[in-house]
Protein backbone atom coordinates (compact mmCIF):
# COMPACT_ATOMS: atom_id res chain seq x y z
CA UNK A 1 0.00 0.00 0.00
CA UNK A 2 1.58 3.43 -0.98
CA UNK A 3 1.41 6.66 1.44
CA UNK A 4 -1.66 8.20 -0.49
CA UNK A 5 -3.48 5.12 0.17
CA UNK A 6 -2.96 4.58 4.50
CA UNK A 7 -3.35 8.89 4.10
CA UNK A 8 -6.85 7.97 2.73
CA UNK A 9 -7.57 5.13 5.34
CA UNK A 10 -6.41 6.81 8.33
CA UNK A 11 -8.98 9.79 7.39
CA UNK A 12 -11.78 7.32 6.73
CA UNK A 13 -11.22 5.93 10.33
CA UNK A 14 -11.17 9.47 11.94
CA UNK A 15 -14.11 10.36 10.10
CA UNK A 16 -15.97 7.08 11.45
CA UNK A 17 -14.83 8.35 14.85
CA UNK A 18 -16.40 11.43 14.21
CA UNK A 19 -13.07 13.45 15.09
CA UNK A 20 -12.77 14.49 11.39
CA UNK A 21 -16.15 16.41 10.54
CA UNK A 22 -14.81 19.88 8.49
CA UNK A 23 -14.07 19.30 4.89
CA UNK A 24 -11.48 22.09 4.85
CA UNK A 25 -9.72 19.98 7.67
CA UNK A 26 -10.70 16.79 6.30
CA UNK A 27 -9.15 18.28 2.81
CA UNK A 28 -5.63 19.31 4.61
CA UNK A 29 -5.71 16.47 6.14
CA UNK A 30 -5.82 14.29 2.70
CA UNK A 31 -3.08 16.65 1.22
CA UNK A 32 -0.37 17.00 3.74
CA UNK A 33 2.07 14.29 3.30
CA UNK A 34 2.56 13.04 6.74
CA UNK A 35 5.53 10.98 6.03
CA UNK A 36 7.76 13.58 4.89
CA UNK A 37 7.50 15.09 8.70
CA UNK A 38 8.99 11.92 10.31
CA UNK A 39 12.50 11.03 11.45
CA UNK A 40 13.18 8.24 7.84
CA UNK A 41 13.07 5.31 10.73
CA UNK A 42 9.41 5.92 11.62
CA UNK A 43 8.21 6.10 7.85
CA UNK A 44 6.10 3.15 7.76
CA UNK A 45 4.13 4.25 11.11
CA UNK A 46 3.60 7.38 9.70
CA UNK A 47 -0.35 6.80 8.97
CA UNK A 48 -0.85 4.83 12.32
CA UNK A 49 -2.92 7.18 14.63
CA UNK A 50 -0.33 7.78 17.08
CA UNK A 51 2.46 9.80 18.34
CA UNK A 52 5.68 9.76 17.32
CA UNK A 53 9.66 10.06 18.22
CA UNK A 54 10.95 13.10 16.59
CA UNK A 55 14.46 13.41 18.89
CA UNK A 56 15.34 15.14 21.40
CA UNK A 57 12.48 13.77 23.89
CA UNK A 58 9.93 15.35 21.55
CA UNK A 59 7.58 14.13 19.47
CA UNK A 60 5.03 14.81 16.62
CA UNK A 61 1.30 14.13 17.82
CA UNK A 62 -1.20 11.22 17.00
CA UNK A 63 -3.12 12.89 14.35
CA UNK A 64 -6.28 12.44 16.20
CA UNK A 65 -4.85 15.55 18.03
CA UNK A 66 -3.86 17.37 14.99
CA UNK A 67 -7.55 16.99 13.93
CA UNK A 68 -9.12 18.01 16.84
CA UNK A 69 -7.20 21.25 17.55
CA UNK A 70 -8.06 22.41 13.77
CA UNK A 71 -11.69 21.63 14.13
CA UNK A 72 -11.57 23.60 17.66
CA UNK A 73 -9.83 26.30 15.89
CA UNK A 74 -12.28 26.52 13.48
CA UNK A 75 -9.92 27.73 10.54
CA UNK A 76 -10.49 30.08 7.70
CA UNK A 77 -8.57 31.26 4.68
CA UNK A 78 -6.79 34.63 5.07
CA UNK A 79 -6.49 33.96 8.61
CA UNK A 80 -3.10 34.63 10.69
CA UNK A 81 -1.99 31.70 13.18
CA UNK A 82 0.24 31.20 15.74
CA UNK A 83 1.75 27.89 16.72
CA UNK A 84 3.88 27.53 19.97
CA UNK A 85 5.82 24.07 19.50
CA UNK A 86 6.88 23.69 15.93
CA UNK A 87 8.37 19.92 16.39
CA UNK A 88 8.05 18.60 13.08
CA UNK A 89 6.14 21.36 10.90
CA UNK A 90 3.33 18.95 10.11
CA UNK A 91 0.86 20.48 12.28
CA UNK A 92 1.53 24.48 10.95
CA UNK A 93 1.06 22.36 7.39
CA UNK A 94 -1.94 21.53 7.91
CA UNK A 95 -2.73 24.80 9.13
CA UNK A 96 -1.57 26.92 6.01
CA UNK A 97 -3.07 24.57 4.24
CA UNK A 98 -6.21 25.63 5.50
CA UNK A 99 -5.37 29.64 5.57
CA UNK A 100 -3.06 29.91 3.00
CA UNK A 101 -4.31 26.92 0.39
CA UNK A 102 -1.86 27.72 -2.88
CA UNK A 103 -3.47 30.42 -5.38
CA UNK A 104 -5.49 31.67 -2.65
CA UNK A 105 -6.70 35.29 -3.46
CA UNK A 106 -6.34 36.33 -0.07
CA UNK A 107 -3.88 34.01 1.69
CA UNK A 108 -3.28 34.01 5.57
CA UNK A 109 -0.16 33.06 7.16
CA UNK A 110 1.50 30.56 9.99
CA UNK A 111 3.90 31.66 12.54
CA UNK A 112 5.17 29.00 14.39
CA UNK A 113 8.03 28.81 17.79
CA UNK A 114 10.00 25.89 18.45
CA UNK A 115 12.39 26.32 21.44
CA UNK A 116 15.04 23.40 20.00
CA UNK A 117 16.75 24.77 17.19
CA UNK A 118 17.44 21.32 15.43
CA UNK A 119 14.08 20.87 15.76
CA UNK A 120 13.14 24.35 14.37
CA UNK A 121 15.80 23.47 11.19
CA UNK A 122 14.85 20.11 10.26
CA UNK A 123 11.22 21.39 10.32
CA UNK A 124 11.70 23.93 7.75
CA UNK A 125 13.72 21.26 5.77
CA UNK A 126 10.24 19.62 5.25
CA UNK A 127 8.02 22.65 4.90
CA UNK A 128 10.06 23.50 1.95
CA UNK A 129 10.61 19.78 0.95
CA UNK A 130 6.36 19.88 0.65
CA UNK A 131 6.05 23.31 -0.25
CA UNK A 132 5.20 25.36 2.52
CA UNK A 133 7.76 27.37 3.18
CA UNK A 134 6.08 30.54 1.78
CA UNK A 135 3.31 29.90 4.02
CA UNK A 136 4.89 28.88 7.56
CA UNK A 137 7.51 31.12 8.91
CA UNK A 138 9.49 28.87 11.38
CA UNK A 139 11.22 30.97 14.31
CA UNK A 140 13.17 29.71 17.34
CA UNK A 141 12.81 30.65 21.06
CA UNK A 142 10.42 30.34 23.56
CA UNK A 143 6.36 30.59 22.44
CA UNK A 144 5.40 31.37 25.85
CA UNK A 145 6.21 35.12 24.80
CA UNK A 146 4.23 34.54 22.18
CA UNK A 147 5.76 36.45 18.68
CA UNK A 148 5.02 40.31 19.29
CA UNK A 149 5.90 40.96 15.87
CA UNK A 150 3.14 39.97 14.15
CA UNK A 151 0.24 39.67 16.28
CA UNK A 152 -2.64 39.98 16.70
CA UNK A 153 -3.53 36.49 16.23
CA UNK A 154 -6.89 35.14 14.44
CA UNK A 155 -6.25 31.39 15.95
CA UNK A 156 -3.15 30.51 18.50
CA UNK A 157 -2.77 27.00 19.09
CA UNK A 158 -0.43 24.97 21.59
CA UNK A 159 1.51 22.24 21.11
CA UNK A 160 2.79 21.56 24.43
CA UNK A 161 1.37 21.31 27.95
CA UNK A 162 1.15 24.77 29.80
CA UNK A 163 0.82 24.95 33.16
CA UNK A 164 -2.63 25.69 34.84
CA UNK A 165 -2.07 29.70 34.50
CA UNK A 166 -2.17 29.98 30.85
CA UNK A 167 0.57 32.00 29.10
CA UNK A 168 -0.55 35.77 29.83
CA UNK A 169 1.55 36.90 26.04
CA UNK A 170 -0.74 34.40 24.44
CA UNK A 171 -3.92 35.63 24.97
CA UNK A 172 -2.77 39.33 25.03
CA UNK A 173 -1.49 38.47 21.51
CA UNK A 174 -5.36 37.11 20.31
CA UNK A 175 -7.05 38.77 18.42
CA UNK A 176 -11.17 40.09 19.47
CA UNK A 177 -12.76 37.16 18.49
CA UNK A 178 -9.92 34.86 18.47
CA UNK A 179 -9.36 31.15 19.25
CA UNK A 180 -6.54 30.24 21.44
CA UNK A 181 -6.39 26.03 21.45
CA UNK A 182 -4.29 24.84 24.69
CA UNK A 183 -3.40 21.90 27.12
CA UNK A 184 -3.01 22.54 30.42
CA UNK A 185 -2.74 21.17 33.68
CA UNK A 186 0.32 19.34 35.39
CA UNK A 187 3.71 18.78 33.80
CA UNK A 188 3.39 15.22 33.15
CA UNK A 189 -0.24 13.80 33.81
CA UNK A 190 -3.44 15.02 33.98
CA UNK A 191 -3.90 17.48 31.20
CA UNK A 192 -6.73 18.87 29.61
CA UNK A 193 -7.91 20.50 26.40
CA UNK A 194 -8.85 24.19 26.39
CA UNK A 195 -10.64 26.21 23.77
CA UNK A 196 -10.45 30.06 25.51
CA UNK A 197 -12.50 32.30 23.02
CA UNK A 198 -11.44 35.97 23.54
CA UNK A 199 -14.46 38.51 23.67
CA UNK A 200 -13.44 42.43 24.35
CA UNK A 201 -11.29 41.73 27.72
CA UNK A 202 -13.18 38.72 28.68
CA UNK A 203 -12.24 35.13 28.03
CA UNK A 204 -15.08 32.20 27.69
CA UNK A 205 -13.03 28.90 28.46
CA UNK A 206 -14.44 25.43 27.59
CA UNK A 207 -12.65 21.95 28.10
CA UNK A 208 -12.46 19.59 25.42
CA UNK A 209 -11.17 16.39 26.88
CA UNK A 210 -8.38 15.09 28.76
CA UNK A 211 -5.01 14.54 26.75
CA UNK A 212 -0.83 13.75 26.86
CA UNK A 213 1.42 15.85 25.36
CA UNK A 214 5.11 17.10 26.62
CA UNK A 215 5.75 19.91 28.90
CA UNK A 216 5.58 23.43 27.56
CA UNK A 217 9.20 25.11 29.19
CA UNK A 218 9.34 28.88 29.15
CA UNK A 219 9.21 31.80 30.84
CA UNK A 220 5.50 31.51 31.49
CA UNK A 221 6.00 27.36 31.32
CA UNK A 222 7.47 25.08 33.04
CA UNK A 223 10.91 25.48 34.26
N1 LIG B 1 3.20 20.56 16.52
C1 LIG B 1 4.24 19.59 16.48
C2 LIG B 1 4.22 18.75 15.22
O1 LIG B 1 3.35 18.96 14.37
O2 LIG B 1 5.13 17.93 15.09
C3 LIG B 1 4.29 18.71 17.70
C4 LIG B 1 4.88 19.43 18.82
S1 LIG B 1 5.58 18.54 20.14
C5 LIG B 1 4.22 17.65 20.80
C6 LIG B 1 5.78 19.95 21.24
C7 LIG B 1 6.91 20.88 20.83
O3 LIG B 1 6.85 22.03 21.66
C8 LIG B 1 8.29 20.28 21.01
O4 LIG B 1 8.98 20.32 19.79
C9 LIG B 1 8.94 21.20 22.05
O5 LIG B 1 10.33 21.38 21.87
C10 LIG B 1 8.17 22.48 21.85
N2 LIG B 1 8.17 23.43 22.96
C11 LIG B 1 8.05 23.22 24.29
N3 LIG B 1 8.07 24.38 24.96
C12 LIG B 1 8.23 25.36 24.03
C13 LIG B 1 8.31 26.78 24.08
N4 LIG B 1 8.25 27.48 25.22
N5 LIG B 1 8.45 27.47 22.93
C14 LIG B 1 8.52 26.81 21.74
N6 LIG B 1 8.44 25.47 21.62
C15 LIG B 1 8.29 24.76 22.76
Amino acid sequence: MDYEDKRIKLIERLKKRDILTKPSVIKAMLKVPRHEFVPEGAIDSAYIDSPLSIGLDQTISAPHMNAMMCEALNLKEGEKVLEVGTGSGYHAALCAEIVAPINSSNPGHVYTIERHKNLAEKARISLRKTNYETRVSVIVGDGTLGYEENAPYDKILVTASSPKKIPPPLKGQLKDGGILCIPAGSREWGQDLYIILKKGNEFEVEKVSGVRFVPLIGKYGFD
